[in-house]
């Protein structure tokens, strides 16, 4: 056993040697790597997979933050999640940080389940070199596009839909920030996941894009980080850059320095959440799941982990995380949403 584990602990000295020998890296940008700190906001397709380069990359540490639960319908994409995850209802963080730890247990992995908003962005994004976009929606990319840009902190923007990706570096008091290229969040009907399928090779395309633009940003070769908005169709194969190499003149966020999404200012409580759900945020209130769980017993089929509790009652199904925050499915209706919760978990 003790030789078998020496031989094992010399050969992950040899872990990074193919990435060491590419010369833009080197050992030293390996040791740069190894002290980075990078916050991943939503580990979902895009943030799953840039986790994954990530990790294996050996970047130091890596905060893991998202709001949701593994599904099987995220199977299909979302690399580093497997069935077993889906029928426990694992939080995404967790269930990430878990696999991670199966292929790297040499890097810091910080797993944080939770919903970024105003109130938690400081706590949540504080302490890192970078931060990646593995998020699903404008609100929370503005919001950590107000963060970063206060903060002059990179953030690495990168989305995926249908066949078509879309990334940018946002590089605070140097290159455009996402309002500069996006002033208002996109109004009205907006494609989703949800609504126009995606394909996991366009979600791989960006991830590895956004990966490898980080691996620059981190090793200090900042001058090879592009400096545009990349979009990329993997289907129609078409491909377009829009420059950003400097803020546009007037911007609200870079220019002005007006950060009302961090501000918070009408922000509601109760959101949409895609998929036919709503998720409640009202307060944090931790709640205790065996208490809950023996009261709703009697109402419909009830199980927890020490993670999530999830209550089925057709055509209803309320997920439930231990600060109070909970995901109801089957409506989108924030007002039946916050009947449901006042009524099965407390007002
Ligand atoms: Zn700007």
């Amino acid at each position: 056993m003790e030789l078998r584990s020496t031989a094992l602990a010399s050969e992950l000295d040899d872990r990074y040697s193919r990435q060491i020998l590419f010369k833009e890296i080197g050992a030293e940008g390996q040791q740069k790597l190894a002290r980075a700190r990078v916050v991943v906001v939503g580990c979902g397709a895009t943030g799953s997979v840039v986790s994954s380069l990530l990790a294996r990359a050996g970047v130091g540490t890596l905060r893991l933050v998202d709001r949701d639960y593994v599904e099987p319908s995220n199977l299909q994409r979302q690399s580093l999640f497997d069935e077993n995850d889906a029928r426990e209802s694992v939080p995404k963080a967790i269930a990430a940080a878990r696999q991670i730890a199966r292929f790297n247990s040499q890097i810091a992995v910080e797993p944080q389940v939770a919903d970024l908003t105003p109130q938690n962005a400081d706590s949540l994004l504080s302490n890192v070199d970078l931060i990646l976009d593995g998020t699903d929606n404008f609100e929370t990319r503005y919001l950590i596009n107000d963060f970063a840009v206060k903060n002059f902190l990179p953030w690495i923007y990168a989305a995926a839909v249908g066949s078509y990706a879309v990334t940018m570096n946002i590089l605070p008091g140097e290159t455009a920030c996402l309002a500069c290229v996006f002033p208002d969040s996109p109004k009205g009907t907006i494609e989703t996941c949800e609504t126009a399928g995606i394909l996991n090779s366009a979600v791989s395309l960006v991830a590895s894009i956004a990966a490898t633009e980080a691996l620059k940003f981190l090793v200090g070769a900042r001058s090879k980080m592009r400096r545009s908005l990349l979009s990329w169709d993997v289907w129609s194969n078409e491909q377009a850059e829009v420059q950003a190499i400097s803020p546009r003149a007037g911007c609200r966020v870079c220019g002005q320095r007006e950060f009302i999404h961090l501000a918070g200012e009408g922000r509601p409580h109760i959101t949409l959440c895609g998929r036919n759900s709503v998720q409640i945020h009202e307060r944090e209130r931790p709640v205790d799941f065996a208490e809950i769980s023996a009261r709703l017993k009697p109402l419909g089929d009830v199980r927890h982990n020490d993670f999530v509790l999830k209550f089925l009652r057709e055509p209803y199904e309320i997920t439930l995380f231990p600060d109070g925050r909970a995901i109801i499915k089957g409506t989108t209706d924030t007002a039946i949403a916050r009947s449901l919760y006042a009524r099965y978990v407390g007002s």
